[in-house]
């Protein structure tokens, strides 16, 4: 149904509207912050799209958004009180504690509820990060003096930042960083990946990990706060340029006291999309698990984007083992755990998707045609585009480099 639009009202924090999003299109959305424009003397809002993700947040000219017709807010009312009446009569935990203790859930929520009120509003919108010029995704905890930059200047070798472009220039000139700090893993055709160790006094590994994380929260709405990057590794897949110049295109990371969690946080930065280098971090840190003898899988929970990457991983990986078994009438999910490295929740979320789950066991599945199996490849378990050869990955468990 097309929305009912009254462009006489003015808007509220909190309340509802239609707004434009980036494609000019009118969609529902709630209003977090307003702001003057003092040039053109209008008034912006900060609006979240209904149902879409965080990224799409932004600012835009209140002129331009419209408020709902009344009747139609007051449907919208009616329906959140019918729901609040509901959550009303549902049963609630009885408190262990007087009403003036907090329970550590109940703290941990409160964290979670400033963090999320902090952060609700992207602080940086444009980021200059080599020769790209990148619309951000997410607010980034960068320290106060560039808090408020409507552009910021990030180096593309060791994440240097800074407010201006003749600082960026003035930097260039002096930046040492040709490749992460780090030792070189992985290398075929334009790729190179570096492993960088955080757990280290150096102080140009920790500036770098650092400015790693600032950069890449712009693009990952992760809650997760790095209070001691020590414990992390940081495995840096850098593109070369015609020149042949390392420039860094995405990373993942991995926390080393958490050998179950082969990787923490995947990020690929938006001007190195399309190049397949997601999948290709994924296939990295499994056989970096596998090489340790573990069966493993990422930190939860994923992102819309990651479970994305992840289940087109796992659906591949299935298919692959399947093709192997066409003389099998059924196989034990356990064996498939074991057999990809792939933890149990993760087979059996895949193997459901799929649809291969053996009717009369909940714990195998049964196996398919030849040519089932080509139609599932070529729906839902697509082969990645660019494949890790295992055969150039000079590292083996424990970190250390063969
Ligand atoms: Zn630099």
């Amino acid at each position: 149904m097309p929305h009912q639009i009254d462009p006489s009202c003015s808007f509220t924090e909190g309340g509802d509207c239609l707004a434009k999003d980036a494609f000019g299109v009118h969609r529902e959305a709630q209003v977090l912050a307003k702001r003057g424009n003092e040039n053109a003397q209008t008034e912006e809002i900060y609006v979240h799209f209904n149902g879409f993700d965080k990224r799409w947040d932004r600012w835009t000219n209140a002129g331009q958004a419209r408020k709902f017709r009344k009747h139609y807010a007051k449907i919208r009312k009616e329906e959140k009180s019918e729901k609040e009446d509901v959550d009303d009569k549902r049963p609630r935990p009885k408190r262990q504690l007087d009403d003036h203790q907090l329970t550590l859930s109940e703290v941990e929520e409160k964290i979670r509820d400033q963090h999320e009120q902090r952060t609700r509003i992207k602080n940086i919108q444009l980021v200059h990060f080599g020769e790209w010029e990148l619309e951000t995704w997410y607010y980034s905890p960068y320290p106060e003096e560039v808090q408020h930059e409507k552009k910021l200047f990030v180096c593309d070798r060791c994440f240097y930042y800074c407010n201006g472009e003749r600082r960026m220039r003035a930097h260039l000139h002096i930046c040492k960083l040709m490749a992460p700090p780090g030792r070189k893993i992985y290398a075929e055709g334009n790729i190179t990946i570096f492993e960088v160790n955080a757990d280290t006094e150096d102080p140009v590994v920790k500036t770098y990990t650092q400015c790693l994380c600032l950069f890449s929260k712009l693009f990952m709405d992760n809650k997760t706060i790095y209070f001691d990057l020590r414990e992390y590794s940081f495995y840096v897949l850098c593109q070369s340029d015609s020149s042949g110049n390392l420039r860094p295109a995405g990373y993942f990371s991995k926390q080393k006291m958490e050998p179950q969690h082969n990787l923490s946080c995947l990020v690929v930065f938006p001007a190195y999309f399309r190049h397949g280098y997601g999948l290709l971090l994924i296939q990295l840190s499994y056989e970096l698990s596998r090489r340790e003898g573990l069966i493993a899988g990422p930190e939860k929970p994923l992102s819309e984007l990651g479970l994305a990457s992840y289940r087109r991983y796992w659906s591949w990986m299935v298919i692959d083992l399947l093709r192997s078994m066409t003389d099998r009438q059924t196989i034990g999910i356990d064996e498939i755990c074991v057999r990809l490295g792939i933890i149990d929740e993760d087979v059996r979320d895949t193997v459901f998707d799929l649809d291969l789950i053996d009717p009369k066991r909940d714990d195998a599945i049964s196996t398919i045609s030849t040519r089932q199996l080509d139609d599932l490849s070529e729906k839902k378990a697509k082969k990645p585009s660019l494949l890790l050869n295992p055969k150039l990955l000079k590292w083996r468990g424990n970190g250390k480099k063969t």
